[in-house]
C-alpha cells in the first residue's frame, strides 16, 4: 500500500492520501476526493450551498456555528475569508 499523500484539501490546505479507488468510485465517500476530513467536508458543503444559493445566508451561519471554527486560522485563506463573510452578514445584507 502506498500512502503518499497526492491530495490538498479544499478547505484546510493540507496534505492528505486519497487512494486510487477513492476517486474512482465516487459513491463511495466521495468527500476523500475533496477534503482530507468528515469536518472539512461539512464546510465545503455549507460554502458550496451557499455559493449556489441553495442555502440561505442565515442558514449558513447557523450551520458554519454548528460545525465549531476552531479551525478557522488553518483553513486556506479564500475558504476563510468566505466563511468570515458569511458570518459578518445580516440577513437584511442580502436583501436586492
Ligand atoms: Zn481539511
Amino acid at each position: 500500500m502506498n500512502h503518499y499523500k497526492n491530495r490538498t484539501c479544499l478547505i484546510c490546505g493540507k496534505s492528505y492520501h486519497a487512494c486510487y479507488s477513492c476517486e474512482k468510485i465516487h459513491s463511495f465517500q466521495p468527500w476523500r476526493t475533496i477534503t482530507d476530513t468528515r469536518a472539512c467536508y461539512k464546510i465545503f458543503l455549507i460554502l458550496d450551498g451557499f455559493q449556489k444559493g441553495h442555502i440561505s445566508p442565515a442558514l449558513a451561519q447557523e450551520q458554519l456555528k454548528i460545525c465549531g471554527l476552531s479551525h478557522l486560522d488553518d483553513y486556506v485563506p479564500q475558504i476563510r475569508n468566505t466563511i468570515q463573510h458569511i458570518l459578518e452578514k445580516d440577513e437584511t445584507d442580502y436583501d436586492k
